[in-house]
């Protein structure tokens, strides 16, 4: 039995839904999203997978329906399937989804499903492999195709692939990446670049590409309806006109989607982050060790953090990233 939920910020805004970074290492290097060259926490900084699965815990008895496990790449992190199958198990919990690189799909999309995994995230930026290599720094463009193909094969509820647009980099592939996305049946989701931690390869602001030129370039190829359905995220969807498939834009510049923000993150650190944009947090991998197999404390410090929650996010594209953090490390 769920308990309804007791997560309310002073904006009246329910927390139902948290996203949980399991690991800041990856084996890509997006360009938007790290340096050449970063530096991983030390192992004993990391929250253990017993203890994330405490933290899921806690959450979903506070009246969380769903949990996102992210990173970093989540499927990089040794033993992670243990997480899922663990998190997979509890009550209450509604959406078990994941938001990865792909690259290790192959071998574990059947696993994932076993584990209760109702939905996939999977991030592609191009159809290229040169290009795809380009952006991902070392990535395989090949090994994420055939990991896109088997979570389609074992029947996830929905797959939908992630792209993040780069002005000049990949921004005349989004009509070849809605056809992709159509020709499987799955969704597409097109986010603008985040001003998040000091990358160095390319001017953010220079990159900028915004959703409603995106949409504009893809009116010559097809059909976008808006849609009304209601999902938890903060996409704004639209379906392609005779197809499966939803093509959804997240757009923290151009349209802000602060106002319904009814979720919170938890850095590898176990640091509660409750905005993206902003560095409100408070630690719970501190509340977690002090108060072992006592699961209030917790519940209390969550409780209490969720009063501090940022009205909405501030990102400016023009000045030196005020968010210091990386992506990797506060889960996309
Ligand atoms: N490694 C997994 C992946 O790439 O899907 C999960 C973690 S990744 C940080 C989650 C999402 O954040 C990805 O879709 C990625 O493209 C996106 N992302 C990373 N850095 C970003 C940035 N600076 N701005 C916008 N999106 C970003
Ligand atoms: Fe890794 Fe995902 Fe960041 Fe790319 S976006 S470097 S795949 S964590």
């Amino acid at each position: 039995m769920n308990s309804p939920t007791q997560l309310i910020d002073q904006f009246n805004r329910k927390i139902t839904y948290v996203r949980l970074s399991v690991t800041d290492r990856c084996d890509f290097r997006c360009v938007y999203c790290m340096s050449e060259k970063m530096t991983f926490l030390p192992r004993a900084q990391l929250l253990t997978l017993e203890e994330l699965e405490w933290l899921g815990r806690a959450f979903l008895e506070l009246g969380v329906t769903k949990i996102r496990l992210t990173g970093g790449e989540p499927l990089v992190r040794h033993n992670i399937l243990q997480l899922f199958q663990g998190l997979g198990r509890l009550s209450g919990l509604k959406e078990l989804v994941l938001t990865t690189n792909g690259s290790q799909l192959i071998k574990m999309a059947q696993p994932l499903k076993a584990a209760g995994v109702k939905r996939i995230n999977i991030s592609l930026d191009s159809l290229n492999p040169a290009r795809f290599q380009n952006m991902t720094r070392v990535g395989k463009l090949e090994g994420v195709l055939r990991g896109i193909d088997a979570a389609i094969q074992v029947g996830f509820e929905r797959v939908k692939l992630n792209a993040v647009i780069l002005k000049n980099r990949n921004h005349d592939e989004v009509i070849d990446l809605v056809q992709f996305a159509v020709n499987r049946g799955i969704d597409i989701s097109f986010i603008e670049e985040m001003p998040l931690g000091t990358i160095g390869s390319h001017d953010r602001a220079e990159a900028f590409y915004a959703s409603e030129q995106i949409r504009d370039d893809l009116k010559s190829s097809f059909t976008l309806i808006p849609s009304t359905e209601k999902t938890a995220g903060p996409s704004k969807y639209y379906r392609v006109a005779h197809t499966d498939t939803r093509v959804g834009f997240i757009s923290p510049h151009s349209h802000n989607f602060c106002d319904t923000c009814n979720r919170v993150r938890v850095t590898t650190e176990g640091r509660l982050l409750l905005c993206l944009g902003q560095e409100h947090s408070v630690d719970l991998r501190r509340v977690i060790r002090a108060n072992p197999g006592d699961i209030e404390p917790l519940k209390q410090a969550i409780i209490k953090a969720i009063a501090i929650k940022p009205q909405k996010h501030d990102f400016e594209l023009d000045s030196a990233p005020q968010i210091l953090r990386y992506m990797n490390m506060t889960g996309g």
